[in-house]
């Protein structure tokens, strides 16, 4: 029956992780790792979610069916969290929100209802370059993309002309894809002042501003600060779409808690959305899983377990700017001569190196380093025992 299947390429990043695996030396190390690690290298279970899941236990609680878009103690919780207690949106309820399969979930449903609904001009404008799931979720659903500039390899910094520019010239109707913080792959996000400028940009040219929010604390340590974008983009206006995940910030990878926004503009027209949101997902997954959205809600809707949550994201993001900064001093130290800067002004769990493919292959084959060939590091994989080892490796392949 399948004798037509060609076998397909293997995922990039896996891949990594699986050449990492097999090799036996001591030294190796795994930059390709898109998962939180502790400074042990290993997987970090937030004691806020600890004590969630142990208050969730001792309810006991029964396993029935979570209503089709999530229970509203959820959705009402991270609409809150990425909007902002106070924003009008909610107390409208002119927003659309429901639980979705982590980020991947929110991203692929959101395109596929942009697929059978809307009206406009269905061109998806990513930023280049962005993560590779989004231009492949977009081919999944026949949904044509292109890409805007973004990251400029001379500064290893943002392109805000080059952005501008090509936004300029986006057809009207538009759905345009922006990274709400800590940018995935580069580690490069728009300045405040920058966001202010895109907004006005994409609102001149009538585009539909989709926003990918995978990080969110993870940036800066603030769930608020990293909020920024989406809630200026509210304030000025913009009925934007946003994927939530708490993969990241909750590490609760396995647990698929995320969730798809849509803001409507009304609540009429947002209970309208949710109708028609509901129907897609019926016939997708019928329910989302309860567990992760359990921990999740306890957290967001128990201010104490809140705030130790916030102490735990800040605490990640304060470990992985510490490595850059120890990373960057390393490297520097060895007496390189490029610039490094940009591995601390970069934001986020990634770095964009700047390294070329052939630095990079040397590297792994000669130094068990593991990372993609772009040159995308995850700073999440450096730890204070192996942080000068990569840092003179890196030195080592490029002078
Ligand atoms: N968007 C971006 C930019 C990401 O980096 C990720 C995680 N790698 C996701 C979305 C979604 O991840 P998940 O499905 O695990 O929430």
């Amino acid at each position: 029956w399948w004798d037509n299947v060609q076998m397909g390429p293997p995922d990039v990043i896996l891949g990594i992780t699986e050449a990492y695996k097999r090799d036996t030396d001591p030294k190796k190390v795994n930059l390709g790792v898109g998962a939180y690690r502790d400074d042990e290298g290993k997987p970090f279970v937030l004691p806020s979610v600890r004590k969630a899941e142990e208050i969730v236990f001792k309810k006991c609680l029964n396993h029935e069916y979570a209503p089709i878009g999530g229970e509203a103690a959820y959705t009402e919780a991270v609409a809150k969290l990425a909007f902002g207690a106070d924003s009008p949106v909610l107390k409208e309820k002119s927003n659309c929100t429901v639980q979705t399969l982590s980020g991947t979930g929110a991203l692929r449903l959101g395109f596929e209802f942009i697929t059978k609904h809307y009206a406009k001009n269905k061109e998806v404008w990513l930023p280049s370059p962005t993560w590779g799931n989004h231009p492949q979720i977009c081919n999944t659903l026949g949904l044509p993309h292109k890409k805007y500039r973004y990251y400029d390899p001379k500064t290893h910094g943002f392109d805000l002309q080059g952005a501008l520019e090509d936004i300029c010239n986006i057809p009207e109707g538009s759905i345009i894809l922006l990274h709400a913080c800590a940018h995935n792959p580069t580690g490069v996000d728009p300045r405040p002042n920058d966001w202010k400028q895109l907004s006005q940009a994409i609102k001149e040219k009538k585009l539909y501003p989709f926003f990918d929010m995978a990080y969110q604390g993870f940036a800066t340590g603030s769930v608020d600060n990293d909020a920024f974008a989406v809630r200026l983009f509210v304030k000025e206006g913009h009925q934007v779409t946003l994927a939530q995940s708490f993969a990241k910030n909750m590490g609760l990878y396995g647990e698929r808690a995320g969730a798809l926004t849509f803001l409507c503009g009304d609540a009429e027209s947002a209970a309208k959305v949710m109708s028609q949101v509901k129907i897609m997902i019926r016939t997708m997954y019928s329910n989302p899983p309860l567990f992760g959205a359990r921990i999740v809600q306890e957290i967001l809707n128990n201010p104490e377990i809140e705030k130790q949550w916030l102490v735990d994201v800040k605490h990640m993001a304060d470990r992985i700017i510490s490595m850059r900064k120890q990373l960057r001093a390393g490297i520097e130290g060895a007496g390189n001569k490029r610039s490094w800067q940009h591995v601390t002004d970069q934001i986020g769990m990634f770095c964009y190196t700047g390294l070329k493919p052939e630095e990079v292959e040397r590297l792994t084959k000669e130094f068990h380093i593991y990372l993609t060939k772009d040159g995308r590091i995850s700073v999440a994989g450096i730890s204070s025992k192996n942080v000068n080892y990569v840092a003179e490796s890196i030195h080592k392949v490029t002078s």
